[in-house]
């Protein structure tokens, strides 16, 4: 066992209690393995098959979709280069060649 020492006192006579590490000359409690929190998986963006998706990747829709405000629509299979997610609804940020600037849900494209 390799118990860190106390960061109270530095005292080297630590133990274990449970979950807890207690040091018996200051008295000190503290949780052992302190895990830091981190948000990192909370911002992370899914293609339809669960990739996860960023900046820079190329993706193909998966489903015909209609281009909010047009009478287009952008065909399945159409790749899209050098995607950028934002927040959002719409979570990719792109241009489609013929159609310009786009948003688009991750939920219908897949990576490349
Ligand atoms: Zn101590």
């Amino acid at each position: 066992m390799n118990l860190p020492n106390c960061p109270k006192c530095n005292s080297e006579y630590t133990y274990e209690d449970g979950t807890m590490l207690v040091c018996p000359e200051c008295g000190h409690e503290w949780l052992a393995n302190q895990e830091t929190e981190t948000d990192e998986d909370s911002n992370v963006i899914k293609d339809a098959n669960g990739n996860v998706l960023s900046d820079g990747d190329t993706i193909t829709v998966i489903k015909d979709l209609k281009v909010k405000g047009s009478s287009s629509v952008l065909k399945q299979g159409t790749k899209v280069k050098n995607i950028r997610l934002v927040d959002g609804d719409h979570d990719i940020d792109c241009k489609i060649d013929g159609f310009g600037p786009m948003k688009l849900k991750s939920e219908f494209v897949k990576k490349i």
